[in-house]
């Protein structure tokens, strides 16, 4: 490791014990920027690194709710609002047991690059809980939803923070947050996106960061002469990402093969076309069941505990959570032919498999660029709110695949080695540059 980079991450970690995956998000960024800061004192001399690290504030809180058994729950509530020198604090809400300081804190740090790189002025941040959506009723998600508002409400609002959905936070949860928000202060306002359609939401949100994903592919796939038609996909998850990400590529005439949940995977060889897209929306927003279901009904296969990156393809789009592609796994996607990656999940791979997909020159676009289309239109989201006004379907989508076709530009522009595109060098680069020149502008803040 670069003995600058080393440095810092000795102090990065001290500060932060023990919260891995902050560490991880925060290296990935030091190691391809590091060189750009060197060749440019202004930046190192006001400690932008440094400070870009630093949360501009965390906040925890208790959120304590009643269950349908009359019985008290209690969970940790947290929104880090990371930085805001460019707008203000955007970035999901996700509701899993898993969720902690160093989850939110990773997902916030990436949030900050990826939303200076939409072109658009959101700052960055994030936000949670550890409580399981899973199981649990509508009552119970609202009364939880509730609670955890009661003291988010004092720290969001149109001009200061706007949270999103993000796992496990849907068009329902958005719904109660909504509505306690509203009741609390007697305001109805754009506080959050991911709105329904008849209370302030904008057409293409949901299907943003899935069709986002696969334009940013798309974008990838052109400049070094290829196209998509035809070609075998495996997808991860089953959720908002992995669901619209199987819809776009449907219809530019790929073929998907898989989709997964955290029980395992399904593979379908003949293709998950509309007819059975639109039977797994049904079983995962509204059933709310399990990926399973689909084998058993279409007499498919189904490989329990497992990920779908064993089965060849020629392009993997990652859109469960983090983590989920290893070394081993990105060795077996290379291996199999795979000459594609996009992320629509957050920080998927592990960084060894970042390196082999490097060394293997194969298209590699990071989340914090491929999935920027859902909080890009977001941003499209707040605009209308502002102006009080809903913009047509074409409208929202051309303004999403020209953000998709800039953030790429960009990847492109700061991210070329030679012949290969360093998606990973670009989107770090080029999402730190707006950010770091607004903070010089701003004074030590
Ligand atoms: P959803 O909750 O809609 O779906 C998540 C999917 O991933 C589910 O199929 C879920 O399976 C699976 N999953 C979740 N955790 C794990 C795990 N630990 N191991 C294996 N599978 C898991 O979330 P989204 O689709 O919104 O989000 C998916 C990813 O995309 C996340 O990384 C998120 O941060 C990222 N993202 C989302 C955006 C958005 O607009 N929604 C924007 C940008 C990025 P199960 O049902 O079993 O939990």
């Amino acid at each position: 490791m670069d003995k600058n980079v080393e440095a810092f991450m000795e102090d990065i970690v001290a500060k932060n014990p023990g919260e891995k995956e902050f560490h991880q998000a925060v290296q990935e960024v030091a190691e391809s920027i590091m060189p750009f800061i060197e060749k440019n004192p202004k930046y190192k001399r006001a400690k932008i690194l440094e400070r870009i690290a630093e949360p501009e504030r965390v906040i925890m809180f208790r959120v304590p709710w009643i269950d349908d058994a009359g019985e008290i729950q209690i969970n940790r509530g947290y929104r880090i609002q990371m930085n805001s020198a460019i707008g203000p604090y955007k970035g999901g809400l996700r509701l899993h047991p898993s969720v902690n300081l160093s989850i939110l804190k990773f997902l916030a740090f990436e949030q900050v690059f990826k939303n200076s790189l939409t072109t658009l002025p959101i700052g960055g941040g994030k936000g949670g809980s550890n409580f399981n959506p899973k199981g649990k009723s509508d009552n119970e998600v609202m009364k939880f939803c509730q609670s955890f508002m009661n003291e988010l409400y004092r720290h969001i609002g149109p001009n200061t923070d706007v949270p999103a959905g993000d796992i496990g936070v849907g068009g329902r949860e958005i719904g109660y947050l909504f509505g306690q928000y509203k009741r609390l202060r007697n305001e109805f306002s754009g506080i959050l996106t991911g709105k329904a359609l008849n209370w302030g939401g904008s057409l293409i949100r949901p299907e943003a960061t899935g069709y986002g994903c696969v334009y940013f592919a798309q974008e990838m796939m052109k400049l070094s002469g290829k196209n998509m038609k035809g070609k075998i996909c495996t997808v991860s998850g089953s959720g908002n990402v992995a669901q619209y990400t199987v819809e776009k590529l449907n219809e530019l005439g790929a073929k998907v093969v898989t989709l997964s949940d955290s029980s395992g995977t399904i593979y379908d060889p003949d293709g998950i076309d509309s007819k059975k897209l639109a039977y797994v929306m049904e079983l995962k927003n509204v059933k709310r069941g399990r990926i399973k279901e689909y084998a058993e009904k279409y007499g498919i296969t189904y490989e329990a505990g497992k990920r779908p990156w064993h089965i060849k393809c020629d392009m993997a789009f990652p859109s469960a959570t983090q983590n989920e592609i290893s070394k081993e796994d990105a060795k077996i996607l290379v291996d199999n032919g795979c000459i594609c990656v996009a992320e629509g999940a957050n920080m998927p791979t592990e960084p060894e498999g970042i390196e082999t997909f490097q060394k293997a020159k194969i298209l590699y676009g990071p989340g914090k660029a491929a999935n920027a289309g859902g909080v890009a239109t977001s941003a499209l989201e707040m605009s209308q709110n502002s102006l009080r006004m809903s913009w047509r379907r074409e409208e929202v989508n051309e303004k999403l695949q020209w953000i998709m076709k800039s953030i790429h530009e960009n990847c492109v522009k700061y991210g070329k080695e030679g012949a290969y595109v360093n998606y990973v060098k670009g989107a770090n680069t080029a999402g730190f540059v707006k950010v770091a020149d607004a903070m010089l502008d701003h004074g030590a803040v």
